[in-house]
């Protein structure tokens, strides 16, 4: 057996300690085991690991810890695929770094006013969290300086490769330190992020972290064949049966999610929609009010499925079949968070069936028939 580290053999520090027990984190997860160390060393690393398994803290530690805090420029830069991702990263440092004095982090999206961001600059953030768009555009405008940062973070870099920001992605590096410390995470190595690798990251450590028993997800997969015209009594159906409280609802298009989310409602479930039409000011309120269990039903397009962590989502429906097989796992990945366990069930119609097959046999899934 492996030695397992311990965060008092990581060597942090008393503040980050502090956060840690305070939010009741307890042992590293093996990505943190592994990336903390190369990290805290300042090395390059390059990290392949699965969907919730601790990867925000992680690098978060590793930059919390080497802040150099007598120095008014921009050390860090967390680069994120999605707004939700950004702040959700945004909002997850400044829990570790509650203890840090004059700690400052600002988080730079798109859709939110360049004003409001100007004003979170003009305080000197040591580390800013952005979405490539809105970062190149303030950078290009001469609002915000990453000519001297220590660390780059690509988090999904898969991802972002996905949403077509790889040249963005180019353009972070040229704008940046020649030897600045990088820090890239994906869930999958695609020959796109491999050539940034090669460009970029020369010498960096390689870390894969297996899907391991203890960070594994506990999902409990089904499929249910379904016809297209039932799959709303189905959901209802399966809620009721299994009484949950708290689900996603995905969908593969704005359009489906806002006819789904109507049909729930006039069933009579508390449901609301989210996908990326909607104004950046309604999806942060859907989703604060879906973390503070204001209504039970999530109804969205992918937006959300990746990297999105909402602690105690019951269950994950694939209303409609992802049409990427990846997505598959990082939709299912939204339940079953923080060591609990979850639901996820895909709803096949018949003009579904050679998809799901495909994803069962790319993702090695084993969903199992659902008897309602
Ligand atoms: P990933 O980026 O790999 O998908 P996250 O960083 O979003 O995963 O972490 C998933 C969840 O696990 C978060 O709620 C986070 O607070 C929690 N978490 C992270 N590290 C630990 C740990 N060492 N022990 C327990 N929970 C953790
Ligand atoms: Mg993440």
């Amino acid at each position: 057996m492996e030695d397992e580290l311990t965060f008092e053999d990581l060597d942090l520090s008393p503040e980050v300690m502090a956060s840690l027990k305070k939010m009741g984190v307890k042992r590293p997860t093996t990505i943190q085991q592994k990336a903390i160390p190369l990290l805290m060393d300042n090395m390059s690393v390059i990290a392949k690991a699965p969907t919730g398994t601790g990867k925000t803290f992680a690098f978060g530690i590793p930059i919390l810890e080497y802040l150099n805090m007598d120095v008014k420029f921009v050390q860090a830069l967390i680069m994120s695929p999605t707004r939700e991702l950004a702040l959700q990263i945004t909002s997850e440092l400044k829990g570790l770094a509650r203890n840090i004095k004059g700690f400052r982090v600002a988080s730079l999206i798109g859709g939110q006013s360049m004003n409001v961001q100007k004003e979170k600059l003009a305080k000197k953030p040591q580390v800013i969290v952005a979405t490539p768009g809105r970062l190149l555009d303030m950078v290009g405008r001469k609002f915000v300086d990453i000519s001297q940062i220590y660390t780059l973070v690509l988090d999904e870099a898969d991802e972002m490769l996905k949403m077509g920001f790889i040249r963005d992605i180019r353009q972070i590096m040229a704008l940046t330190p020649k030897d600045k410390q990088i820090a890239l995470f994906s869930a999958t190595m695609p020959r796109e992020i491999q050539d940034i690798t090669w460009q970029f990251m020369e010498g960096a450590a390689e870390i894969d972290v297996m899907p391991k028993a203890e960070d594994h997800p506990d999902i409990d997969e089904y499929m249910l064949e379904c016809p297209e015209k039932d799959k709303i009594g189905t959901i209802m159906r399966i809620m009721a049966k299994e009484d949950l409280k708290k689900v996603i609802v995905f969908c593969n298009t704005k359009d489906q999610t806002s006819k789904v989310g109507a049909r729930l409602a006039a069933n009579g479930l508390s449901a609301q929609v989210l996908h990326g039409d909607i104004g950046q000011g309604t999806r942060n309120r859907v989703m604060d009010a879906y973390r503070a269990n204001k209504f039970d039903v999530l109804v969205a397009t992918d937006v959300i499925a990746r990297g999105i962590d909402v602690d105690d989502i019951e269950a994950v429906f694939n209303f409609d079949i992802p049409k990427e097989n990846e997505l598959y796992l990082h939709r299912i990945g939204r339940t079953a968070r923080a060591g609990r366990s979850g639901m996820a069930f895909s709803l096949v119609a018949y003009k579904d069936r050679d998809r799901m097959d495909e994803i069962i046999r790319y993702t090695r899934s084993d969903p199992k028939p659902y008897e309602l």
